[in-house]
């Protein structure tokens, strides 16, 4: 499917989501020879030598992309972030308790799944507001004896986002900050001081579905749980370089493509993730004023904690949305439906989304509410 002028679709998807085109590309022109070595990616041993420097080069762009320092371990698995919420107590609670900060659906399931291997303490929680603010951290309640705080830095459903990671010290807490991050991540810099552990699925900013990404401080591994899976073990993984079985050997290689195509992108003099952040809060600025500009639309996240990710958005007359969604969709923007538990549009604009496309969102936007206001 192309559009009336030729060029691929915008795809809104939350996820697995719009990958950069020049990976796409990229990927197409490798697929049945990989660089002389007479193999597809997916067809080469994970112990070879050419797939051996496939993930020690996605590992070091990695690193250099989000400046993750020495003390971290970068593990490459599988089991997505619902299979994180699972792994993460299994190595981290050491059965005791952990912290929650609960700001949508993803931190509430996380706390939930974590009930069945620790005690998950619920330290603040925005469900009496729809999930539409982030509980200012001065107010949460956080335990003496928490193992770690989990926090969702950017909730994929609601559109909120954290605007900075909070500092736990401050609160009178020692415990590690856990973030899952799956879909923000390298779309802004991450404060390496303030975590402990991180941890997303490539689906949403970085590749294709079936790749999960753990970012470990050195200090916390090797305290897992005896039920723990050894394929599930931090310290086993690490120690085995993410080969202790099977990595994701074909999601590894396209998100270290896009690693590669995000540490080349430049926005005037910045570079790399710097140079995303500007140009996703750019694109975050022109949807976000637009919508609240317009008598027809609607957002209703504060101010102050909306994502530069995800944008859900609702026609103030809802009964247009049938006619919104096919109209998007002749128009070449696709996936614009907003997730059922909310209703209304939801806009992805990850890192592979261009300024061009959310001008493209806009341009229909406006054109629509013209002809039906
Ligand atoms: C999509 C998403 C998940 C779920 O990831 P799976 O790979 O489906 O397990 C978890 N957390 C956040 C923030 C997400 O956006």
């Amino acid at each position: 499917m192309t559009t009336p002028s030729g060029r691929r679709p915008y795809n809104f998807s939350a996820g697995p989501a719009a990958m950069p085109e020049a990976v796409l590309q990229r990927a197409a022109a490798e697929m049945l020879d990989w660089q002389g070595s007479g193999m597809s990616v997916m067809e080469m041993s994970h112990r070879g030598k050419e797939f051996g420097a496939i993930c020690a080069q996605a590992e070091a762009d990695f690193r250099a992309l989000l400046a993750v320092p020495e003390h971290f371990h970068i593990l490459f698995m599988q089991g997505g972030g619902l299979g994180e919420n699972a792994i993460v107590p299994m190595n981290l609670s050491r059965g005791n308790k952990a912290d929650f900060v609960i700001t949508g659906s993803w931190s509430a399931k996380s706390q939930k799944e974590a009930q069945r291997y620790c005690q998950s303490n619920i330290a603040a929680s925005n469900a009496d507001n729809q999930h539409t603010q982030i509980p200012a951290p001065s107010t949460w309640q956080v335990s003496d004896d928490a193992s770690y705080v989990h926090l969702c830095s950017n909730e994929t459903i609601h559109g909120v986002e954290f605007q900075a990671l909070p500092d736990l010290a401050a609160l009178g807490s020692k415990a590690p900050l856990v973030i899952d991050f799956s879909s923000h991540v390298a779309s802004r810099p991450v404060d390496w001081t303030r975590v402990g552990l991180a941890f997303g699925g490539a689906q949403k900013n970085l590749g294709p579905a079936g790749l999960t990404l753990v970012i470990v401080r050195d200090d916390l591994l090797g305290h897992a749980l005896d039920i723990c899976p050894s394929a599930f073990n931090y310290r086993i993984v690490a120690d085995n370089k993410s080969m202790y079985n099977t990595p994701p050997t074909w999601g590894i290689y396209i998100a270290g493509l896009t690693f590669q195509w995000l540490r080349q992108q430049t926005e005037g003099a910045l570079t790399g993730v710097a140079a995303m952040e500007q140009r996703n809060a750019a694109k975050a600025r022109l949807l976000y004023d637009f919508i609240d500009a317009s008598p027809f639309y609607e957002n209703r996240v504060a101010h102050d904690c909306r994502s530069r990710m995800n944008v859900p958005f609702f026609l103030k007359n809802e009964s247009r949305n049938e006619a919104f969604l096919a109209g998007a969709r002749e128009a070449g923007l696709l996936q614009l439906k907003g997730h059922k538990s909310v209703g209304g549009m939801r806009a992805s604009i990850y890192n592979a989304m261009p300024f061009e496309g959310v001008q493209a969102l806009v341009d229909y936007m406006r054109e629509f509410e013209r002809s039906h206001a």
